[in-house]
């Protein structure tokens, strides 16, 4: 679609959303009437600004189906986000919101060149997390065979996607990660059929899809989504492999200063901000991600017209202060797969001693380099510790430890450990 008839589309899917928002929301009809804004004022999505923003906050708020804006029989399904702290935020679909999200998910399975010949492994968890059903719903969508294993028992996983031929595998980087490990340790990296990889849920980085793209012999492809807008499948990559693109028809996007809470110009990096134009069940308005990207509208070498996301350094709360220096855990992994010795495995411990933060970081070199000859792990870490002051700014305090000892995660990788916040 063109960019004029986009944004016609997209102006008129606000106007109802909104309409549709404060009739049947009190929530959002107490926000609006307190700026004394009609779903009158809403004429064009150019006038998506005037329109409040939604945060995490007014979900947990709003426990347990506050914000939905259907009758509950109207509603096929409900997940739950994770929530490590106190109440998980709920989701509600319509059939119609279900479809939709199946048409996100499908969009990106069939932009990495999956069809109905393909044989796709779903490692994601199923359950409450949208990551499993999600990519599942898609992935049948296309008419591909959906293998679905769910997340953990990694020797099973193996096993089956050699013997099932599986040639695409959805799951996060991470458990990808430790995937390959293990097909390389098992020496069956020849059995494996995978061709592609659709992997998101956390951040990840362009090292990093070198590392899985080396290790399991495939194209490795960003998908990209959350439970409040969705869940996966607001947006992926194309064959491209040159930014993630949203589905904008469906989920409005903004990037705003996090700070003053203005939208910013194209390419600027910013906070990532949706509105669902389509979604009935549990509309969002504005709602905050604290995803940190930019955007492009420029159009892709593939032809999509649809809007490009960079890649999502971490969420502003992953975002740790040490010694007054602002360090993402994504940039420690960049960091680390560049240099050939070490695994891509880490883990942050942060902590403040006598007033002075310290910063740990536990790594592991490959089996073939460990080893009890203190001069080459002297020289590793010498080497490594260089490139990440380089980079991030501070010293940290470096720990070879074991191969395989750092915990391997089967969904989204806990990466930080930050005892200053116990
Ligand atoms: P939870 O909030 O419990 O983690 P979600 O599964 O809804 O539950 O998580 C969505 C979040 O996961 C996004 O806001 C984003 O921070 C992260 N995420 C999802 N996909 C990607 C991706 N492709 N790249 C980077 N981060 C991602
Ligand atoms: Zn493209």
């Amino acid at each position: 679609m063109d960019r004029e008839s986009l944004k016609k589309l997209q102006s008129e899917r606000l106007v109802r959303i909104v309409k549709h928002a404060y009739d049947n929301v009190p929530f959002y009809k107490k926000k609006m009437d307190d700026m004394g804004l009609k779903p009158s004022d809403i004429k064009s999505i150019d006038d998506i600004s005037k329109l409040p923003f939604t945060v995490k906050t007014d979900l947990r708020e709003n426990y347990p189906d506050g914000l939905f804006a259907v009758d509950r029989s109207e509603i096929i399904r409900l997940h739950a986000s994770s929530g490590t702290t106190g109440k998980p935020i709920v989701a509600g679909y319509t059939a119609h919101d279900v479809e939709n999200w199946k048409e996100g998910v499908a969009r990106c399975l069939t932009a990495y060149g999956a069809s109905k010949e393909d044989t796709i492994q779903i490692s994601y968890g199923y359950g409450l997390f949208t990551g499993g059903l999600g990519a599942h719903d898609g992935a049948t969508k296309i008419g591909a065979t959906v293998l679905p294993t769910s997340s953990g028992n990694t020797a099973k996983q193996i096993m089956l996607m050699q013997d099932l031929e599986c040639t695409g595998l959805c799951c996060t980087p991470s458990y990808a990660l430790f995937l390959a490990e293990e097909i390389e340790k098992e020496g069956v990296k020849d059995k494996i059929k995978l061709k592609f990889g659709a992997f998101g849920a956390e951040p990840w980085t362009e090292n990093m899809r070198k590392e899985l793209e080396s290790k399991l012999g495939i194209k490795a492809y960003d998908i990209y989504g959350l439970t409040e807008v969705s869940g996966p499948g607001v947006g992926g990559e194309c064959e491209c492999q040159d930014g993630t693109h949203l589905w904008e028809d469906m989920f409005f996007p903004e990037i705003i200063d996090p700070v003053t809470l203005k939208p910013l110009p194209e390419g600027q990096e910013g906070e990532l901000v949706f509105t669902t134009l389509d979604k009935w069940g549990m509309p969002m308005l504005r709602y905050r991600t604290r995803d940190l990207t930019h955007l492009t509208y420029e159009k892709c070498k593939c032809g999509r017209t649809m809007v490009r996301m960079g890649r999502i350094l971490g969420r502003s709360d992953d975002m740790l202060i040490v010694r007054g220096v602002n360090v993402f855990p994504s940039q420690v992994e960049s960091v680390i797969l560049e240099i050939p010795e070490f695994q891509g495995q880490y883990f942050i411990t942060v902590d403040r001693i006598n007033n002075v933060d310290t910063f740990q970081i536990d790594v592991e070199l490959r089996e073939e380099f460990y080893s009890d000859n203190i001069e080459d792990m002297t020289r590793y870490k010498a080497q490594l510790a260089a490139r990440l002051i380089s980079v991030i700014g501070i010293k940290p305090d470096l720990r070879i430890v074991a191969p395989n000892s750092i915990e391997r995660s089967m969904g989204k990788a806990k990466h930080v450990l930050d005892k200053r916040k116990l």
